[in-house]
């Protein structure tokens, strides 16, 4: 039986992450301040005994000590994430995004734990050469925009997780998540689909900031941790940054709004918002994002299988069960 130390294990992806290897009969640890993480996302996992949620931070060198000693591998991806909460509180998410991968590298290399560090599509920047493979030069903007505070956040985990890897042998893989969508996905922090979902059901205007030209790729949650799982079992994949994304689902903000009125049956109309209203001064979009995939094909030969309409359609139901009264049909 392997122990799994998760940090940010009662977030979206680490909840679902946790969910997988409890299915499989393996023992998980998360670590999570509930911050943007939530007890709801892990209570399905409480009763089978193979599951212990620890509240509190990868800021404790403390907690993290203990939690890492006692673990076989570790995912670290305790992150401060979503537009919103960087831009309103870029302190904050600064201190959690560096100390805190630096509390768990730390730790790990202390007891020599096999780890993987979730970084972010976000570290390419605005870069406009499609797609985005991992070696590329990263474009990014100027520190008065705090947006860019987490990417280049990010990109300092990186380089710290690839020195440990270098200096101290650490087995640490990186790897790049592209916008990963899925339930248990909230819409507070600003995620798209979240937020569109829930306008939908209730009917409520659909808030397309800027044009809705702009594009990205989903990737559905399920195959993020198919894919992380089975780079944490490949060996060739110590010491690499990966990208893990979907290129074959690329839909511009407008186009996915449309698809989501069409899924929910909405009445919603489309309202075009300008991004000075949307975002607080100092944010800048990215027009497209697109994952290079040949690392991770010949890494594990990995080929994400889940649809776009699929992965809207779970949102809508995971959405209707939350709203609950809220919504009527
Ligand atoms: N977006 C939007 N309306 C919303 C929330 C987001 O039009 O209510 C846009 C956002 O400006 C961006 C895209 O949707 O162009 C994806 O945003 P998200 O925050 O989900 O991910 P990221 O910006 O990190 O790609």
């Amino acid at each position: 039986m392997t122990k799994v130390f998760i940090t940010g294990g009662a977030g979206f992806i680490g909840s679902h992450l946790a969910d997988a290897y409890v299915k499989q009969g393996q023992e998980v640890v998360a670590l999570d301040d509930l911050s943007t993480g939530r007890e709801e996302n892990v209570a399905q996992l409480s009763a089978t005994g193979k599951f212990r949620l620890v509240k509190g931070s990868v800021l404790d060198p403390q907690k993290v000590d203990e939690l890492m000693r006692a673990c076989d591998i570790c995912y670290h991806l305790a992150a401060a994430v979503g537009v919103y909460t960087i831009v309103e509180k870029p302190l904050n998410s600064l201190l959690t995004n560096l100390k805190g991968t630096e509390v768990v590298l730390e730790a790990a290399a202390r007891y020599g734990k096999k780890i993987l560090i979730a970084s972010t599509s976000e570290v390419y920047g605005k870069s406009n050469k499609f797609p985005f493979s991992e070696t590329d030069d990263a474009v990014m903007g100027a520190t008065d925009k705090s947006r860019w505070s987490y990417a280049y956040a990010k990109a300092v985990d990186e380089f710290m997780a690839l020195a440990y890897y270098q200096e101290k042998k650490l087995p640490v893989i990186v790897v790049r998540f592209f916008n990963t969508v899925g339930p248990r996905q909230t819409g507070r922090y600003g995620m798209v689909i979240p937020n569109f979902v829930r306008q939908a059901l209730l009917n409520e205007d659909i808030t397309i900031f800027g044009d809705g030209h702009q594009s990205r790729c989903f990737i559905y949650v399920g195959d993020v941790v198919e894919a992380v799982m089975r780079l944490m079992d490949t060996p060739a994949a110590v010491g690499q940054v990966i990208n893990v994304g979907n290129n074959s689902l690329e839909i511009s903000i407008e186009d996915l709004a449309r698809q989501i009125l069409k899924l929910t049956g909405s009445r919603s109309q489309l309202t075009y918002i300008p991004y000075a209203q949307a975002y607080p001064l100092g944010f800048e979009d990215m027009e497209r994002r697109i994952p290079d995939l040949f690392k991770i094909k010949a890494l594990i030969n990995f080929q994400p299988k889940v649809q776009l309409t699929e992965i809207l359609q779970m949102v809508i139901e995971h959405k209707k069960t939350k709203l609950g009264d809220l919504y009527k049909y």
